[in-house]
């Protein structure tokens, strides 16, 4: 029988999931439907319980947008560490009666780091701009890879500093690095191997605040917002860097969800290389 995933969110009418899964499932043979479901806001409960009910066919799990990350992970019954982590939630899986959360944006931005663009973060010095929860759910996972270092960076200078301290005592985590958390302007002077933009600033269209120095030779900078230029992008491509944006890891982070529901792990290339092509 066809299993039943999901994505809800709002506005979720943009939303590529449904299509990437749809490849990973043609793939790898697996029997899966994948729809997209817009949820009123203060529904999300009521919307999840619905989609568990309906008893066409078995609902499996589903994977959770802005804005209900913080809402998936107070109604998940259990969590993984790197949701516990991230203290979002973008993975359910339904198990006999268990919510299980789990939050796969972190490993699917290492991953495209690592197969994709040839860069690991490893002995790296990495800036992180932005302290909401796209930045949240990728510090450990950052972290786990063993950087040189990893410094926050944020307009509000308070929240990267919280978020600095609440990652440097971490319990029962082997990392070697402590983050640092920082406002904008005491960038002045400093140079990074990796800069990643979490901040939603390329929405908007704002201009950040960076010196060029930010950008060490053979920077690799990475702007989380897809589908279109940024003035992030247009920054580091100025100062000598070479840009990726996050349609690698909005798929990748997909992939690991799949893997989570299926345990079968699709390849992403020629997915990755599907959505690229209008
Ligand atoms: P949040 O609203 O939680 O956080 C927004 C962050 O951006 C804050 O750090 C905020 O700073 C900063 N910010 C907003 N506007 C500006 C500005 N004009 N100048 C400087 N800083 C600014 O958003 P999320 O963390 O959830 O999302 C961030 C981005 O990441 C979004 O664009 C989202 O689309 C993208 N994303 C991409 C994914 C992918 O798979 N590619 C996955 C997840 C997210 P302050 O604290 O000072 O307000």
């Amino acid at each position: 029988m066809t299993d039943r995933y999901a994505v809800f969110g709002n506005p979720i009418g943009h939303s590529k999931s449904p299509r990437i899964h749809a490849l990973f499932a043609a793939q790898t043979g697996q029997d899966i439907s994948y729809e997209a479901i817009l949820v009123e806001r203060g529904s999300f409960p009521a919307a999840v319980d619905a989609f568990m009910a309906a008893d066409t066919a078995p609902a499996r799990g589903a994977n959770v947008t802005v804005p209900f990350k913080e809402e998936a992970f107070r109604l998940a019954t259990r969590r993984t560490p790197r949701a516990e982590a991230a203290g979002a939630v973008n993975t359910l899986s339904f198990d006999a009666g268990a919510i299980i959360g789990d939050n796969t944006d972190g490993a699917g931005l290492v991953r495209d780091l690592k197969h994709n663009l040839g860069c690991d973060p490893a002995g790296r010095r990495i800036l992180l701009l932005g302290a909401g929860g796209a930045a949240r759910g990728v510090i450990l996972p950052l972290l786990l890879e063993n950087p040189a270092e990893l410094v926050i960076a944020n307009r509000t200078e308070e929240t990267a500093a919280r978020l600095a301290l609440e990652f440097g005592r971490l319990p029962g985590c082997a990392v070697s690095v402590k983050p640092d958390g920082i406002g904008f302007a005491g960038l002045a002077g400093r140079a990074f191997d990796l800069v990643i933009n979490a901040t939603s600033a390329g929405l908007s269209g704002a201009v950040l605040p960076l010196p060029t120095a930010v950008f060490a030779p053979r920077c690799v900078a990475y702007e989380m917002v897809y589908g279109r230029a940024t003035p992030f992008m247009n920054q580091a491509r100025a100062a000598g860097a070479r840009v990726a944006d996050g349609l690698g890891m909005l798929v990748e982070q997909a992939a690991e969800a799949f893997f989570v529901w299926r345990g079968v792990r699709p390849r992403t290339a020629s997915v990755l290389a599907a959505l690229k092509t209008p």
